[in-house]
């Protein structure tokens, strides 16, 4: 089966479902590819999907959950006709308009789109240890910046030894007591500038040559277990908040090769939401290394949408 569209959409995070409703009340009939659940940490809706409150998105005084954002975002994209399909593109091709993209390995059942919307997100990389799972958003959590609020008063942890961790580390100190930075080796990666700030501040201390083996805790993070790597010696560290820093990965194996990616491997935008490819555009965390925010993310879908429209217009269409 061959399908036709004006405008499709990969990824169903805040700013693929904001596209989304920007384009549907444009009449332009959005398909949109969501994704499908593969793991509690990649699913339709993105990283809302796994958040618990979320208490910065204007418009909630009270906060909102995670997902119930996304359920109210997707229900909006609906209402307006956007065409919301529960399912992955497996393969892309942009060397021609229409662009393709196939669903499925069957070759002939493909949609061919007059603009793509890359909204594909970014994933973070997680230390892949017994009680990290469960405990996501119960105490653990990969963004200080969304989630340190919640830590006023508490004795907290960061991993990772990058700029990311000490730029977390760092805002955190606003909040918690004590933040004990963990890093599996005696010397940082993260700038030197970085690491001088970290250092001198005196609620951040730091636990060197120091692997977490087991994120502790039934419904919230009571402990972590760590085990140093020099000695062997094993222990557990009396935290009630960790923070996972240990890098991101933007999720661009569809478009590798296709577009331009920045050293970090994230899709280069600009102007606008504008990719190297006419009429491919790109928006949320696959093209943002820097803000990495539902609201940002939304923002740059509406851009993305606004994009599409005025592209497809100077073509005629
Ligand atoms: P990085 O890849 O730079 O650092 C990742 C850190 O996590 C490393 O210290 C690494 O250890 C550690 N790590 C990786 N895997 C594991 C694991 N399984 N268990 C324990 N530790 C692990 O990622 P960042 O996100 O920090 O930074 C990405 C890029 O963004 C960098 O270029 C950085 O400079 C930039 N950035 C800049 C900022 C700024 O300028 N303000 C802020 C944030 C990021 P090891 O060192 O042993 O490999």
């Amino acid at each position: 089966m061959l399908e036709h569209t004006r405008v499709l959409i990969i990824g169903s995070g805040p700013a693929g479902l904001t596209a989304a409703i920007y384009s549907a009340r444009a009449q332009l009939s959005p398909i949109v590819i969501e994704g499908e659940p593969s793991s509690t940490t990649d699913q339709p809706g993105g990283q809302l999907m796994v958040t618990t409150d979320v208490e910065n998105f204007p418009g909630f005084p009270d906060g909102v959950m995670g997902p119930d954002l996304m359920a109210n975002m997707r229900t909006q994209a609906l209402r307006f006709g956007a065409d919301l399909r529960t399912s992955k593109v497996q393969r892309l091709d942009l060397s021609e308009r229409p662009f393709r993209a196939w669903l499925s390995e069957d070759t002939e059942a493909s949609i061919r789109a007059e603009t793509v919307i890359l909204t594909t997100g970014a994933r973070s990389l997680m230390l892949g240890v017994a009680g990290e799972e469960r405990l996501l958003s119960h105490g653990l959590s990969t963004c200080a910046t969304c989630d340190g609020f919640f830590f006023r008063g508490h004795d907290i942890a960061v991993v990772g030894g990058g700029d990311s961790a000490l730029e977390e580390a760092l805002f955190l100190t606003r909040f918690a007591s004590s933040v004990t930075l963990i890093h599996r080796r005696d010397s940082l990666r993260a700038s030197k500038i970085m690491q001088d700030r970290a250092i001198a501040h005196e609620k951040i201390r730091f636990a060197w040559n120091t692997q977490v083996t087991e994120v502790l805790g039934e419904n919230k993070v009571s402990g972590l277990a760590v085990r140093n790597t020099v000695s062997g010696e094993e222990s557990v560290l009396d935290v009630t908040g960790v923070f996972v820093a240990i890098g991101h990965v933007p999720n661009t194996t569809l478009v590798a090769g296709q577009l331009h990616l920045d050293e970090n491997g994230y899709v280069l935008t600009g102007p606008g939401s504008a990719t190297n490819i006419e009429g491919v555009f790109a928006a949320g965390d696959v093209q943002d290394h820097e803000y990495r925010q539902a609201i940002t993310s939304a923002g740059s879908g509406c851009m993305a949408a606004i994009d599409a429209e005025r592209w497809l217009e100077s073509q005629g269409q």
